[in-house]
């Protein structure tokens, strides 16, 4: 069965990559770790002068869940995925707007005249990559914007939402509403946790997220933050997925399905009460070049699979697919000409 236009509907923070190497010394000017996702604050806000002036940084289209619904549509046929956030009217949102028109993604951004176009600073260390963002026009996406008319409309068409969990600390009102949707006609509602300062310091909206969850899709830090933040004592990854799925549900048409993603280590699927592994698509490490966004690409994958109806176990296979695609490339891209799963 073909998907519906725009079956798929995709929610949070547009951002614009500024990805550059660094080292120790660039991690302690402004006291960050080497592995770490963080929003910026007072102190953090001149590391993208500096990385764009003193470490040859590249700009590189971003935003999670951005990067999800690109791989989506790389899978999808035409005109099946649609992309809501925030920008401002700036260069930044001109390269974001080429990068999603190369990727035939839809965007509806609520632009804002005021504010610029989000940034992550990304600097690579090694293996490790540490994120600081400074969401501007990004935290300024509102309910206004997704109960306009015409946006709405694209709600209410779609069949499956995927909201990114960094969304939670700018709009929950918007994510309540495609969460109620989504149960109401049951729809699929597939969420991400994002980073793990968000069970850390998000508990309550993504508490109130949760009953919605129909797919929750985490990597091992944030399972692991969210089973510290969550009174789940245990350090062993398939008990927190049984906990996840065990959740209350608001839908109980659809069981709920949590999906835990570690590196090269296989994907853990809890449904049921029961647990099921998936290994990774291995590759040979001299072919990997940036592994920003292994998680974004594996969650496209197995959302288009969802959309596509296939089985869950090829959903995850084609996340794993395209997540070993993604880190061939720079920044969380898709190779053209494009490849068939
Ligand atoms: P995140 O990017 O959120 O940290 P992971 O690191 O868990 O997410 O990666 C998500 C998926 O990306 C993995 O399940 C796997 O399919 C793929 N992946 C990541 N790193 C590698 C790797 N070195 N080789 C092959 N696949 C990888
Ligand atoms: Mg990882
Ligand atoms: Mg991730």
């Amino acid at each position: 069965m073909a998907p519906n236009e725009y079956a798929l509907l995709c929610l949070e923070n547009p951002l614009l990559d500024i990805q550059a190497f660094g080292d120790q010394a660039l991690l302690d000017k402004y006291g960050i770790k080497p592995n770490d996702a963080i929003l910026a604050e007072e102190k953090h806000l001149g590391i993208y002068e500096d990385l764009l002036n003193n470490h040859e940084a590249k700009l590189i289209a971003g935003g999670g869940a951005q990067n999800t619904a690109r791989g989506a549509q790389y899978i999808l046929p035409p005109n099946s995925v649609v992309y809501l956030g925030g920008v401002g009217d700036d260069k930044y949102a001109a390269i974001l707007h080429d990068a999603v028109k190369t990727a035939g993604l839809r965007v509806e951004y609520r632009v804002d005249k005021k504010e610029k176009t989000g940034r992550c600073g990304v600097v690579i260390t090694g293996h490790d990559r540490s994120m600081v963002t400074d969401l501007g026009a990004a935290n300024h996406y509102d309910l206004d914007h997704l109960k306009s008319p015409e946006v709405w409309k694209l709600v209410e068409e779609a069949t499956h939402f995927f909201v990114g969990g960094y969304h939670l600390t700018v709009c929950p009102p918007a994510i309540q509403a495609l969460a109620k949707e989504a149960a109401a006609k049951n729809k699929v509602f597939v969420f991400s946790l994002s980073a793990p300062f968000i069970p850390q310091f998000f508990k309550e909206p993504l508490d109130a997220s949760a009953p919605y969850w129909d797919y929750v899709i985490g990597n091992e830090t944030e399972a692991l933050a969210y089973a510290e933040s969550h009174g789940i004592e245990t350090k062993d990854l398939k008990e927190i997925a049984l906990a996840l799925a065990k959740l209350p549900k608001n839908n109980t048409q659809r069981e709920r399905v949590a999906v835990i993603t570690q590196g090269t280590d296989p994907t853990i699927v809890a449904v049921g009460g029961k647990i099921e592994e998936f290994p990774v698509h291995a590759i040979d490490g001299n072919l990997i070049n940036d592994t920003t966004g292994a998680g974004d690409a594996f969650a496209a994958g197995f959302t288009a699979g969802l959309v596509a109806g296939t089985s869950l176990k090829q959903a995850i296979d084609q996340g794993q697919w395209l997540a070993k695609l993604s880190i061939q490339e720079l920044g969380p891209s898709f190779p053209f000409p494009k490849q068939t799963y």
